[in-house]
């Protein structure tokens, strides 16, 4: 027997006001995984208070962790004297532990780290401490921070008016891309797409049903560009650009194609323009980069190619011709 007033009293009456004070869940199992301590965060936070859990097995507490991961920490600390770390990303919420009342109600688990460590107990067989954290505020944090962050990208690689990729993008990708294709000995081709008669649009129908329609012209133009590598972009004010990687000049003129018939199908009415309704213009080249060849080529190339589409009749497409 200790006596109250023995140094040996006064140590045990800090220690145990220290496990009551601390902000983490502590649950010490004997041999036979019953508990034999159970704190004062375990009873404000989980469904059981100490009265309740003392002398209870693990498995009578926990039905649903019975040969779990968890569970299985426990067996190696008392067994194999094995401490471990639950992952988080496994096991996010083993313990029906909560922040508050209100959360329990709600059934909104706590956010939870726990660890499981073996404590070797003087003349009695060896016992485990399971420490259950709450990192809900950590968690949070960081789920913040990686939102924040793919907002920030897509706001600096997307247009805002069109949602499609803007021209920074398409600048990286196109750098990218030409330079893989140098490599692969691979063809690449670049689409230049230039809405017909569209300042006449805007003065006839004002500058927001222009924005309307470059909305829509983009998207019927996403429509066509889906394969992995493509990109569509908004190249600037009305022209819209589409660099397609491993694709031959038949290939780029059969997409273009299927862009322009696309966007006359919309029938977006436009009464000052030659056709009646709004239309796009496409240039197209197609090169296989070698030492020689810059990107400058080909966007120079696929201009040259638009201006002779406008020239042309407009509503049509041309591939660029090195020998005209
Ligand atoms: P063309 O058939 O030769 O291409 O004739 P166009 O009138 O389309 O050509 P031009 O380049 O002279 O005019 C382009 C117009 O596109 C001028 C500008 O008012 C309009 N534009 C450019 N950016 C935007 C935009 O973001 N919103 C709207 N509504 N209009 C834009
Ligand atoms: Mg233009
Ligand atoms: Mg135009």
């Amino acid at each position: 027997m200790i006596s109250a007033d023995s140094p040996l009293a006064s140590q045990l009456n800090l220690l145990q006001a220290v496990v009551k004070a601390v902000k983490v869940g502590a649950i010490v199992l004997d041999a036979d995984q019953r508990v034999v301590l159970w704190n004062q965060w375990m009873s404000q936070h989980s469904p059981f208070n100490g009265e309740a859990a003392l002398g209870k097995t693990f498995v009578e507490l926990f039905p649903d962790l019975e040969n779990g991961r968890t569970h299985g920490a426990i067996r190696a600390a008392l067994t194999s004297n094995f401490a471990s770390l639950i992952s988080q990303t496994l096991n996010k919420a083993p313990f029906p532990v909560f922040a508050s009342p209100a959360d329990a109600a709600k059934g909104n688990r706590m956010q939870q780290a726990v660890q499981v460590m073996p404590i070797e107990v003087t003349s009695s067989a060896r016992h485990c401490l399971v420490q259950i954290t709450d990192v809900s505020t950590a968690v949070a944090r960081e789920q913040q921070l990686r939102e924040k962050s793919r907002e920030l990208e897509s706001q600096t690689f997307t247009d805002g008016l069109t949602g499609i990729a803007n021209r920074r993008r398409f600048d990286i990708h196109l750098e990218d891309e030409f330079r893989r294709a140098k490599r692969e000995k691979a063809p690449i081709s670049l689409i230049m797409i230039d809405v017909d008669f569209f300042k006449n649009y805007n003065d006839n129908y004002g500058h927001r049903r222009g924005d309307e329609v470059l909305t829509q012209v983009a998207s019927a133009l996403a429509e066509i560009v889906n394969r992995s590598g493509d990109l569509l972009a908004r190249y600037g004010g009305e022209e819209f650009a589409a660099i397609l990687p491993s694709t031959d000049e038949e290939g780029a003129i059969s997409i273009a194609e299927a862009m322009r018939a696309r966007v006359e199908s919309l029938g977006l009415p436009h009464t000052h323009s030659g056709a009646g309704h709004i239309t796009i213009s496409l240039g197209i080249t197609t090169l296989t980069p070698d030492g020689a060849s810059d990107m400058a080529t080909l966007l120079d190339t696929a201009d040259r190619a638009l201006y002779k589409a406008k020239n042309s009749g407009r509503n049509c497409v041309v591939a660029y011709d090195a020998y005209p």
